[in-house]
């Protein structure tokens, strides 16, 4: 079901100020800077191997992303796992009890497509699952 790790979400106070340590100590190239109005962030993506790394800026104080900042402080926020069929692995998963947060998919970064899986599901790790567009 699960393909590769996709990305994993950093949340960040500031992209301007995170990145640097991203694409030039570790010289990750960074593929684009999108906002994603929906879910009141500011996403920078920097590809490492097949993976990427998602750092996550809030646009306003009502982002998820800024409650998580309020909270722990910048760090880990989540982990994405690629899928090709998305409906189906919610299906999938929803059949073996897992609970979703979004039990039908939302538009992610980059025209992909994602679900997040219920944190008490999946032993307090936001676990996102990411369909990215076929081309
Ligand atoms: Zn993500």
């Amino acid at each position: 079901m699960l393909h590769n790790v996709n990305h994993i979400g950093i949340a960040v106070q500031s992209l301007e100020d995170s990145i640097g340590f991203y694409r030039d100590a570790l010289a990750m190239p960074l593929k684009g800077i999108e906002e994603i109005a929906g879910q009141k962030v500011r996403v920078a993506m920097l590809q490492v191997g097949e993976s990427k790394i998602e750092l996550l800026e809030p646009t306003s104080a009502d982002s998820p992303i800024a409650r998580f900042l309020e909270k722990n402080g910048p760090g880990i926020h989540h982990i994405a796992y690629e899928v090709a069929d998305i409906e189906a692995a919610i299906a999938q998963l929803t059949q073996s009890g897992v609970r979703m947060i979004d039990e039908s998919p939302r538009a992610g970064a980059h025209d992909s497509r994602i679900a997040f899986l219920h944190p008490k599901s999946s032993g307090g790790v936001l676990t996102e699952l990411c369909q990215v567009k076929s081309s």
